[in-house]
């Protein structure tokens, strides 16, 4: 690829604004994050590099709360599935299934949740890179 600039140089990067091809003498690398037009395309990529690293930085603080919500419907699945012990012990097999199907639809969301959030997480990655 040659730079857009000067078609006769050849290109060492792309503008993270305009994706075109720039040569050393037009490249201006924006705190090491990327390549803009010199002069041109210089504040756009540097406010499009904070956007970026804002995101970041407000997914690994959704992270934790994330995991604490999968957790959270574990718990309360696991939690119906022990109540349903004690009527199952009087034979009273209609409330214990009750409890029992409780209980698997919470673990089942949460795993639904689990498997979402996990999905999500390496989209966004992919398109990072
Ligand atoms: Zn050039
Ligand atoms: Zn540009």
């Amino acid at each position: 690829m040659k730079c857009f600039y000067h078609q006769t140089l050849d290109a060492i990067g792309t503008c993270k604004c305009c994706a075109k091809g720039l040569c050393a003498n037009c490249a201006a690398d924006i705190d090491d994050w990327g390549l803009a037009c010199r002069e041109k395309h210089e504040a756009a990529v540097r406010k499009l590099n904070s956007l970026i690293q804002r995101n970041i930085k407000a997914q690994t603080l959704a992270g934790p709360s994330r995991r604490w919500t999968t957790l959270f419907y574990f718990l309360l699945g696991g939690i119906f599935m022990s109540v349903a012990i004690a009527p199952y012990r009087h034979h009273d097999i209609g409330f214990a299934s009750f409890f029992v199907g409780t209980g698997i639809v919470f673990i089942g969301y949460g795993v639904v949740i689990r498997h979402l959030s996990g999905k999500l997480l390496t989209s966004k990655e992919g398109i990072g890179k």
